[in-house]
């Protein structure tokens, strides 16, 4: 019989998660049970780093963190929530001066055509509130599932899905959740293993790992809480 050394079991952890041996169901379950445990006690209160007030300013700032990190939105964003308040004051902006506002973020023209729509179709389909389903969400100019899970879990406590950024797409595939790489097909395998109470909190706690611990190019193992569940762990 083949005698497992200790550098083949290191080789098999550090081995992408399609060419690992298959994990069966019960087993991922309860891989998965002890890595959210683990997570829990390190990351009780995350929660979304997106400075906002209200649904409104969430909805903005989630549209401008598009391939943009929450620390410069979040440089932006008070001078603009100060002369912005109502969706009505988005509608009728000029575009030109918008992109000037919002250009530190990355992707300005985009990102103004798509809050000034928004702001439109708040104003003409919802009375300028923001709605609180998916259905109606995802039918928001420039608001995809991604930013509506934002919206619907941080602000108003739905539970709906879960965030699926790079941060959770690269920590879901490194601790094996998952063998997809559509970030649909991820969230409907990370919402199949997690409460569904514990969907808005996972999302936040993954992102908050990421930055802080599984950073990607140079993952911290040797810090990290949960790399004894971990098939990618380095330590
Ligand atoms: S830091 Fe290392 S052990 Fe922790 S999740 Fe990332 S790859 Fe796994």
């Amino acid at each position: 019989m083949k005698q497992v050394t200790r550098s083949t079991l290191a080789r098999t952890k550090r081995m992408p998660p399609g060419r690992r041996r298959k994990e069966t169901p019960a087993a991922l379950r309860a891989r998965a049970r002890r890595i959210i445990a683990r997570l829990e006690r390190a990351y009780p209160g995350a929660t979304c780093a997106l400075q906002h007030r209200n649904a409104l300013e969430l909805l903005v700032a989630t549209i401008l963190s598009a391939q943009s990190t929450d620390a410069r939105v979040n440089m932006v964003t008070p001078a603009l929530f100060t002369k912005y308040r109502t969706a009505q004051d988005y509608a009728s902006t000029d575009p030109k001066l918008f992109e000037e506002e919002i250009h530190s973020t990355g992707f300005f023209r985009n990102k103004t055509k798509s809050i000034i729509g928004m702001g439109l179709a708040l104003v003409e389909r919802h009375g300028g509130k923001v709605p609180d389903t998916m259905e109606q969400l995802v039918q928001l100019p420039g608001v995809g599932r991604k930013t509506a899970n934002v919206v619907l879990g941080t602000w108003f406590g739905k539970n709906e899905g879960v965030v699926v950024d790079t941060h959770v797409q690269r920590l879901a595939t490194l601790l094996a959740l998952t063998r997809e790489q559509d970030p649909v097909k991820i969230e409907r395998d990370l919402m199949a293993l997690v409460p569904r109470a514990k969907w808005t909190w996972l999302s936040h706690t993954l992102i908050l790992h990421g930055r802080r611990v599984c950073i990607a190019r140079r993952p911290k193992c040797e810090e990290c809480v949960v790399s004894r569940w971990c098939p990618s762990s380095r330590v």
